[in-house]
C-alpha cells in the first residue's frame, strides 16, 4: 500500500465546496483529479453516477488555461455547459447548432481567456480553426467523455470518436484523459492505444452498484409484470426497454391507456418526437419512457428509479449501462429484467441480418453470439446477480449474500433434492462422452427416441430418461446454471458442446455442493394478485427520520422553481438534497448549507423558497426542525441493509422477542423472508436470547455448530459446503450470530 496521499490543494476544495456544494470527494475522484493537476494522462472507469464529471470540471476551475471536452452528444454538451453556468463555472460549447454571431462571440470568449472549459464534438474539433484557437488560448487538457464510443469493441462505437487519435498531433502540450462507465480489458487496452495515452494512470472504480435490486424474471404476461414494477414506484421515473419500434409503440399506448405518464422513445421517430420526449422526461412531466436502446447516453435525469427490460438485452455491457441508468443518485433503485427463451432467438436473427447487411466478418457474428449466450445464462444463473455482473467485468464480489438480487433475497425457488438432480445432468454429459450440446443432452435426459438419439445408441445408456418428467426449459434452465457455477463447460463457438472439469467431479462424488432453482416459468400469477417480489417502495428511499409528505412537498416545488427558472429540475436540487432536506428539516442558511449539494450558488437562487416551504409544513404538522444527522454505526451484520427502514427493523426486534418465526414476521412487516432472516441475526447479535431453537431446529444447530468448529465463522460458505448443501444460508447466519454471542 502507498502511503496516504497528501490532502489536495485547499483551493480546490475551496471551489468544490463553494460551487458544487460537496464537502467530501469519493475516493476515485480524488485520484482523478490529483492526476489531472498533474497534467498526467489518465483513463478513469467508473460506474455511472459515480461523479465523473467533477473529475474534469473541478481541475479546471482552479487551473490556468482551459480544459477541452469531448463529448459525443449535442443534448449532453447543452446539459453540461447550462448546470455549469448555474453553478458559477465559466464554460461554452462548440457544436454544429450555434449560429455564426454565437460562434464568433464563443471564440472571442475562448480567446480572451473568460472561460474555464471547453465542450466540442470530436467533428468540431479536429477542424483547423477550432483546435488552433483552443491551443493558442492555453489548452491544458483534452478528456474525452464516454471514451469507449473509440473503441470497435465498446457497445457504442462512433466512427467519429476515430479522429480523436491525432488529438496528440493537434495538442502536443496537453494531457489527455478518458473517461467511460463501462469498459472490459479489451476495451480499455483499446482506448488507450486509440487515444494515444502516454503511460496513463488507470482508476477503476468498482462495477457494482449497491443501491440496485437485481431481478430477472420470465416473461410470463408482460403488461401484467411491468405494471407490478411500476406499481412498486408511484409517481417516480422509470424506463422501460423493449427490443424493437413496434414494441415500444405498443407499450407506450398501453401504459397510456392504464393512466401513466408515459411516452414512446426510437430512432423511428422524428428528431424533434425525440427531442420533445427527452424534455418531458427530464423536466417531470413524463414519468416512464418505453425505448429501443436508441435511448440513452442524452439523458439526464438522476432520479430513475426503476429500469424494466421487456427482453433480453443482446450483451452483459449493455445490460450494465442500461441498467445502470437507475439510482444515479445512489438511491435506492430496482431492475428487473423478463426473459424468454425466445429473446435469444430473434436477438441471434437480428444479429445475423445486420451482420449480412454490414458484410461483416464471421468472427464478428461468433463473437456477438457469444456475447449473447453469456447474456442468457445471466439470466437463467442461480448467481448473485450483483455477483455475476461484478465478475463479468473481471472484478471480485466478495459479500455472500447481497441483499439486493432475487437469488439472495430469496425470491427464486431452491429445486428440492438439486443435488441429485445436477449428478444426474452432469452423468449425461459424461456417457455421451462429452461430445454433444445442451440440446442433445437435454434430449436423452427426457428419454427422447428421435432419430438422432436412436442412431447413436443414446436410447440404450443408464441416463436416458432419468429427468424425463422434467420440462425441458427447466433442463435447459438448469444446464446454464450448472455452467454459472462453474461446475459444467460449454466449449467450441459453432457447436458447442458441454464438457466435464474437475469440479463436475467433485458433484458427482458428492464432495462439491451446488444450487438450481426453479423459474418460476409456469406460475401464472392470478390477476390483482399481490406482486410476487416485493420491492422496495418509493418511501424507503429516504433515510430514517425523513418526513415522506415533505420530500413530495420539496419534489413539487423543485418541478415548479425549475420551470420558472428554465432549467431541468436536477439542476435546482438532487433527489439526495431534497431526501435530507426532509430528514433535517433545515429552517436556516447555516443549516440549508450543510447540507451535501448546496452550493453557494443554488442557496443564492433557491435556498430561500425551500426554506420557507419547510418551515411552513413544519409549522403546520408539528416537526421538530434543525435535526443533527443520526450517529453513524457500522451494521454488525451487514453494511447493505445500512438503507433498510428502521421502522420496520424495530417491529421486526419486537415480534422476534415474542418468538415469531421468520415467516410470520414477514408478512407482518412485509419484508421477503430474506430480509428478517437478516435481521433475526442482528436481534440475535444485540439482544443475545438465550435460545435460538425457535428458530433453527436443535439438530440442525448442532451440525452448523460442529462445522463451525472446523471451518470458524468467519465465512458461510464453507459451512455450507462442509454440510453438502443440506441446511440453507439462512439458517448457518442465524446460527453464526449465536455463536458468536456465546464467544463473547
Ligand atoms: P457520472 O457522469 O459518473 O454518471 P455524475 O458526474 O453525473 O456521474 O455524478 C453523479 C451524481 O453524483 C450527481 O448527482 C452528482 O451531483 C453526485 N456527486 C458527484 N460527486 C459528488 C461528491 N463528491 N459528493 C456528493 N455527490 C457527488
Ligand atoms: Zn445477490
Amino acid at each position: 500500500m502507498p502511503a496516504a496521499a497528501p490532502p489536495l490543494p485547499a483551493p480546490l476544495m475551496a471551489a468544490v465546496r463553494k460551487h458544487w456544494g460537496f464537502t467530501a470527494l469519493r475516493p476515485l475522484q480524488e485520484q482523478a483529479i490529483r492526476a489531472a493537476l498533474a497534467g498526467r494522462d489518465s483513463l478513469v472507469v467508473m460506474p455511472t453516477g459515480g461523479g465523473k464529471s467533477l473529475c474534469y470540471q473541478a481541475p479546471a476551475l482552479v487551473r490556468d488555461g482551459l480544459a477541452v471536452i469531448v463529448s459525443p452528444l449535442i443534448a449532453l454538451m447543452k446539459d453540461q455547459v447550462d448546470g455549469l453556468a448555474r453553478i458559477g463555472v465559466p464554460a461554452v460549447r462548440l457544436d454544429s447548432t450555434l449560429t455564426p454571431a454565437e460562434r464568433t462571440s464563443t471564440f472571442t470568449q475562448i480567446r480572451q481567456g473568460q472561460v474555464k472549459l471547453v465542450f466540442t464534438s470530436p467533428e468540431r474539433l479536429v477542424n483547423t480553426d477550432v483546435y488552433q484557437t483552443l491551443r493558442d488560448a492555453g489548452a491544458h487538457t483534452v478528456a474525452v467523455d464516454e471514451a469507449h464510443c473509440v473503441s470497435h469493441w465498446g457497445h457504442d462505437f462512433r466512427p467519429e470518436y476515430r479522429q480523436l487519435a491525432r488529438l496528440r498531433e493537434f495538442f502536443p502540450g496537453a494531457a489527455v484523459h478518458g473517461y467511460t462507465a463501462t469498459a472490459t480489458e479489451h476495451v480499455r487496452r483499446d482506448i488507450a492505444q486509440q487515444l494515444g495515452l502516454r503511460s496513463p494512470e488507470l482508476l477503476v472504480g468498482s462495477f457494482d452498484r449497491p443501491n440496485l435490486t437485481f431481478r430477472v424474471l420470465p416473461r410470463i404476461d408482460l403488461m401484467d409484470q411491468v405494471r407490478s414494477v411500476i406499481e412498486r414506484h408511484p409517481g417516480d421515473a422509470g424506463i422501460v426497454y423493449c427490443l424493437r419500434r413496434k414494441d415500444v409503440d405498443d407499450m407506450a399506448a398501453a401504459l397510456k391507456t392504464a393512466g401513466y405518464r408515459a411516452l414512446p422513445y426510437h430512432a423511428g421517430m422524428t428528431p424533434e418526437a425525440r427531442k420533445q420526449a427527452q424534455e418531458a422526461f427530464t423536466s417531470e412531466e413524463a414519468d416512464i419512457i418505453v425505448a429501443t436502446v436508441a435511448f440513452g447516453m442524452g439523458i439526464d435525469r438522476s432520479n430513475v428509479r426503476y429500469v424494466v427490460h421487456a427482453a433480453m438485452p443482446k450483451t452483459i455491457e449493455h445490460y450494465q449501462q442500461e441498467s445502470g441508468r437507475a439510482g444515479r443518485d445512489g438511491l435506492p433503485s430496482e431492475c428487473v429484467l423478463f426473459h424468454s427463451g425466445a429473446d435469444f432467438l430473434t436477438l441471434k436473427a437480428i444479429i445475423e441480418k445486420s451482420a449480412e447487411e454490414a458484410q461483416a466478418a464471421p468472427e464478428y457474428v461468433a463473437a456477438s453470439v457469444r456475447q449473447l449466450d453469456e447474456m442468457a445464462r445471466y439470466c437463467r444463473g442461480a448467481t448473485c446477480r450483483h455477483r455475476a455482473l461484478v465478475q463479468y467485468f473481471g472484478q471480485r464480489y466478495e459479500c455472500e449474500n447481497c441483499g439486493a438480487c432475487d437469488v439472495c433475497l430469496g425470491d427464486t425457488t431452491d429445486v428440492p433434492d438439486a443435488q441429485t438432480v445436477a449428478k444426474k445432468i452432469l452423468s449425461c454429459v459424461a456417457r455421451v462422452k462429452e461430445s454433444f450440446g445442451a440440446a442433445h443432452v437435454i434430449e436423452v435426459l427426457r428419454g427422447s427416441k428421435s432419430e438422432a438419439i436412436r442412431s447413436r445408441g443414446h436410447d440404450q445408456l443408464t441416463t436416458h430418461g432419468l429427468l424425463k418428467d422434467v420440462p425441458k426449459a427447466d433442463l435447459r434452465d438448469w444446464v446454464y446454471q450448472l455452467i454459472g457455477q462453474g461446475v459444467l463447460v460449454q466449449a467450441g463457438d459453432e457447436y458447442p458442446v458441454l464438457k466435464l472439469n474437475a469440479a463436475s467431479w467433485a458433484v458427482m462424488k458428492g464432495e462439491r455442493a451446488v444450487r438450481l432453482i426453479q423459474l418460476a416459468r409456469r406460475e401464472k400469477r392470478a390477476k390483482g394478485a399481490a406482486p410476487s417480489s416485493g420491492g422496495a417502495p418509493q418511501l424507503v428511499a429516504l433515510p430514517p427520520g425523513a418526513d415522506g409528505e415533505l420530500f413530495e412537498q420539496l419534489r413539487y416545488l423543485r418541478r415548479k422553481e425549475a420551470s420558472g427558472a428554465g432549467v431541468k429540475p436536477e439542476m435546482v436540487f438532487s433527489d439526495n438534497v431534497l431526501a435530507e432536506m426532509a430528514r433535517a428539516r433545515p429552517t436556516t442558511e447555516d443549516a440549508l448549507r450543510r447540507i451535501s449539494g448546496v452550493g453557494d450558488y443554488r442557496l443564492q437562487q433557491f435556498g430561500a423558497t425551500f426554506l420557507e416551504a419547510i418551515a411552513f409544513h413544519c409549522r403546520r404538522k408539528g416537526l421538530e426542525t434543525n435535526v443533527p444527522p443520526p450517529r453513524t454505526f457500522t451494521a454488525p451484520v451487514k453494511a447493505a441493509s445500512s438503507a433498510a427502514p428502521s421502522a420496520k427493523k424495530q417491529l421486526a426486534f419486537k415480534l422476534f422477542r415474542g418468538g415469531a418465526s421468520v415467516a410470520a414476521v414477514a408478512e407482518k412487516v412485509e419484508l421477503t423472508p430474506a430480509t428478517v432472516n437478516e435481521y433475526l441475526a442482528e436481534f440475535i447479535a444485540a439482544e443475545k436470547p438465550a435460545s435460538i431453537f425457535g428458530w433453527v431446529p436443535e439438530d440442525v444447530c448442532e451440525r452448523v455448530a460442529a462445522a463451525a468448529d472446523i471451518h470458524g465463522t468467519g465465512r458461510l460458505k464453507p459451512v455450507f459446503l462442509e454440510l453438502n448443501g443440506e441446511v440453507s444460508y439462512d439458517h448457518i447466519r442465524i446460527v453464526f450470530a449465536f455463536l458468536t454471542t456465546q464467544q463473547g
